[in-house]
Order: structure tokens, then C-alpha cells, then sequence
């Protein structure tokens, strides 16, 4: 058996976490690294998937619930207005292999897009 991510383990009450947002099955947690003044980090409770293709081959409507929390949370803290990253696989900066969105926005300008 694979080791239980970072995520579930914050979802499991087993790591603290900053929780910013939380539907039935979605958690969204300031990011313990932030990369901008808001820096959110948002996931299914679910630790099946991966990352954003898997999520959104198998639960269409479960990665719409992800983004919709995402923009909830980009409302309440930066005005609407974000950047929402997947990194998908480790080439591309992927660290942490539960499926997750980066909800980015403040202080941006000097940011590149790619991390
Ligand atoms: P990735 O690099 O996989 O796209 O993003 C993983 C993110 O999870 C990173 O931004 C990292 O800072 C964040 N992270 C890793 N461990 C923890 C933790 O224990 N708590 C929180 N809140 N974020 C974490």
C-alpha cells in the first residue's frame, strides 16, 4: 500500500492545517510554502486521483466543485481575481500526488507562470 499523502493526512486531522474553506468533499488549506500573499492550496478528500487529468476523466463533476471552491476562496481573500495552477507530474514541479489546485493572487507581477 502507498503511503497515505500529505493531504489526507491534514484531511485526517493527523497534520494541522490552516483550513480556509471545506465542502463534503473538498478541504482547501493555506499552503504551508506560499508563493504570494494569498497561496491556498485546494483537494478532494479523496485520495484516489493523482492529479487534474485522472480527477477529470473519472469525477467531472467533483474537479468542478474543486474549482468552484477555488474561486470561493479567491473571492474572500484577493477580490476575485487568481491564478489556479495544477502542476501535473514531478517535470512540472509536482510534489505532493493527490490532486490539488494552487490558488495564487497578490503580488504577483514578479511571479513567472511556470513556478
Ligand atoms: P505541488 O508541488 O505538488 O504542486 O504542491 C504541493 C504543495 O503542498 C506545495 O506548495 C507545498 O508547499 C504544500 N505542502 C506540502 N506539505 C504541506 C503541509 O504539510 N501543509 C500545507 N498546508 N501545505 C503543504
Amino acid at each position: 500500500m502507498t503511503e497515505p499523502s500529505v493531504f489526507t493526512r491534514i484531511i485526517r486531522g493527523e497534520i494541522p492545517a490552516d483550513v480556509v474553506a471545506e465542502t463534503d468533499r473538498v478541504l482547501a488549506v493555506t499552503d504551508i510554502n506560499p508563493q504570494a500573499a494569498v497561496h491556498v492550496v485546494v483537494f478532494p478528500k479523496t485520495g484516489e486521483y493523482r492529479d487534474v487529468s485522472e480527477l477529470a476523466a473519472a469525477e467531472p463533476d467533483l474537479l468542478a466543485e474543486l474549482v468552484s471552491v477555488a474561486k470561493a476562496v479567491a473571492a474572500e481573500k484577493a477580490g476575485g481575481e487568481y491564478r489556479l495552477i495544477f502542476n501535473t507530474g514531478a517535470g512540472a514541479g509536482q510534489t505532493v500526488f493527490h490532486v490539488h489546485a494552487h490558488v495564487l493572487a497578490g503580488n504577483l507581477e514578479e511571479k513567472s507562470l511556470v513556478g
